[in-house]
């Protein structure tokens, strides 16, 4: 019993009856490194390289995004860590790329649009990467923000490849990609979703709108079916379905999110203990009853009220 407690309070994710669920961390600054290093968790699901572009008049060469690069595996050797590729554009314009003239740059060539635009701008991104991967122990990952089709992970993991990075995914923020996740990852090798871009665009509401807090609620049944869809997809092709969004940063929603088929939860360093915490109380088969709880609830608000009293927590 003093084990089953201790493993409930540390050490790798798993639910009740021991299905292994990865608790990773999101790294956005390199300020965060230390913290984020030092946090019980399985590795990084989700590095945001903006940092390393944002707020610089000029493009950053190889050999320092590479620097940048190695001091983050360095700090994760031996662990996961899932870099994502540049995600420019929309509200995170670069000052070195032209960005044209976009009425709608929530809708328009960001991400790895935007790469498929600069196709050099990725190639040494990939090339940094790989080279700074080459000199650590941590078990390096890449993957594309907003995919919509299979055409595109397609291009990503032919890219990463070809610059040696064996394992490459795409990010689900894009309601498209969750309908076809089938079909994406017969094009790669993993899924991550993005709760926060998912809900933007799922509800058509800007994520920065306050005004539209209550459509952009990662509760929103509609943005669970689409979760249920590409959790369903990753488990047909066994293949890891990640949630990067603050989504899996809820405890009680981690649990709905398992037993919609995600098998790892990227979060905030604080929001781990509570997570692993609620995952040991509950088993999958828990999970899965909840997560049905929460899809057939008209609202976000009754969804979530039906999985507290259900799970025990209100
Ligand atoms: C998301 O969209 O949910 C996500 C994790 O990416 P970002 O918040 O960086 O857009
Ligand atoms: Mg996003």
């Amino acid at each position: 019993e003093h084990a089953a407690a201790l493993a409930a309070s540390s050490g790798p994710g798993r639910t009740a009856d021991g299905v292994p669920v990865a608790l990773l961390v999101n790294v956005g600054a390199a300020r965060d490194l230390a913290a984020a290093a030092a946090a019980d968790s399985e590795g990084v699901g989700l590095l945001r390289t903006e940092f390393l572009y944002l707020d610089r008049a000029d493009e950053p060469s190889v050999e320092e995004q590479r620097r940048s690069y190695a001091e983050v595996f360095q700090a994760f050797g031996g662990r996961k860590v899932v870099v994502r590729t540049l995600d420019a554009g929309a509200d995170k314009p670069l000052a070195f790329v032209d960005h044209g003239d976009e009425p709608n740059p929530a809708l328009g060539v960001r991400g790895l649009r935007l790469a498929r635009r600069h196709p050099r701008m990725l190639a040494d991104q990939l090339t940094a990467i790989a080279a700074a991967r080459d000199a650590s122990t941590a078990d390096v990952w890449v993957m594309a923000p907003m995919v919509s089709t299979q055409a595109e992970a397609a291009e990503f993991a032919a890219a990463a490849r070809a610059h040696g990075l064996p394992v490459a995914g795409t990010m689900v923020e894009v309601p498209a990609a969750a309908l076809r996740t089938d079909a994406i990852l017969g094009a790669c090798d993993f899924v991550s979703i993005g709760t926060n871009d998912l809900g933007q665009h799922t509800f058509a509401a800007d994520r920065m709108a306050g005004e539209l807090a209550g459509l952009l609620d990662p509760w929103q049944p509609a943005l669970l079916e689409l979760v249920r869809l590409t959790g369903a997809a990753g488990t047909a092709a066994g293949k890891p379905v990640g949630v990067c969004g603050e989504a899996a940063s809820d405890p009680l929603l981690a649990l709905v999110l398992v037993g919609l088929g995600v098998t790892s939860l990227s979060m905030a360093p604080s929001a781990l203990p509570a997570v692993r915490l609620a995952l040991a109380a509950h088993t999958a088969a828990e999970c899965a009853e909840l997560a049905q709880l929460a899809l057939s609830a008209p609202d976000a608000a009754s969804a979530r009220e039906r999985v507290a009293a259900a799970a025990g927590a209100g």
